[in-house]
């Protein structure tokens, strides 16, 4: 089958997804299965209807190295290559800040946000680079608008760290490994999700008050849905990106000129 753009390939394209079972990750998954792609997806849990033709799912945790080789590893075996990995499961802080937290929790809470939304997107990095080198692949991260607000969002200082740094890991990685793979993210304003805290906390949960207040927040008066941002992910791996590289796409409503 061809590409949506025309250029030939021997297989269909081939997607590694992290965070699938929910909010942006899952419209994610929806999107490129929708635009010709089969996508293994890394989720620590799985949607009660599982395995598709076009979808795999790998039951596993971002932390675990063997976890991130492991959905490769499927892709792989079961679509016969790579062409994108999408870095995105994340968890959120619920807006610990540096007054008010007891110093254990303030370290541990930050530590678990650093393991999954820094040291995850390494290891998914990590265990797609070689796969995508030899397909002149991409990868496409999702950010936050905490990689650049400190204040106003709701997150606190666990969040705008870790997200600080994921940033810094899209930069390194489109540097490092420039021409051989593109690396690229998409960093979104606040929208509705099951985006949860480490106690498992749901951060929309009242979403309505919420809702309002992204409003407020953003100069355009937006609130984005998951499938809104979803196609913006195709595109960075398209033929049409291809000059892009270390790009953030920000999908916030126009917080740059707030
Ligand atoms: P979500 O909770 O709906 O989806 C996150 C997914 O990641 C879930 O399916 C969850 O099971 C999975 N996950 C979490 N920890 C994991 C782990 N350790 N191992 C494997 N899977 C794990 O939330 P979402 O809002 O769709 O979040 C996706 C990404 O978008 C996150 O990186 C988040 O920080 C980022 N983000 C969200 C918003 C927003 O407003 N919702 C805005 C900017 C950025």
């Amino acid at each position: 089958m061809g590409r949506e753009d025309g250029r030939r390939v021997e297989r269909e394209p081939v997607a590694v997804v992290t965070g699938g079972a929910s909010g942006i990750g899952r419209a994610v998954v929806a999107d490129l299965a929708a635009h010709g792609y089969r996508v293994a997806v890394l989720d620590r849990e799985a949607p009660a209807d599982g395995d598709s033709d076009r979808v795999r799912w790998v039951v596993g945790d971002v932390r675990d190295p063997d976890a991130n080789d492991g959905v490769v590893d499927v892709a792989l075996s079961r679509f016969g290559g790579l062409d994108l990995f999408v870095g995105n499961a994340g968890v959120h802080d619920g807006g610990i800040g540096i007054r008010d937290a007891g110093g254990a929790e303030l370290a541990e809470v930050t530590r678990y946000l650093l393991d999954v939304d820094v040291v995850g997107y390494l290891l998914g990095a990590r265990a797609a680079v070689r796969a995508l080198a030899g397909s002149k692949g991409s990868m496409v991260f999702t950010l936050s608008d905490a990689s650049y607000l400190v204040r106003g969002n709701g997150a606190g200082i666990a969040y705008a760290a870790a997200k600080h740094a994921a940033l810094g890991v899209v930069r390194h990685l489109a540097a490092d490994l420039a021409p051989a793979v593109r690396v690229n993210a998409v960093a979104p304003g606040g929208i509705v999700t099951g985006l949860r805290t480490m106690d498992g906390l749901r951060v929309f949960a009242g979403a309505d008050e919420i809702t309002a207040t992204v409003r407020a927040f953003n100069p355009l008066g937006v609130v984005l849905c998951a499938e809104q941002v979803a196609p913006l992910y195709r595109f960075l791996a398209s033929p049409a990106a291809e000059g892009m590289t270390g790009e953030v796409l920000r999908p916030d409503g126009g917080l740059t000129v707030r």
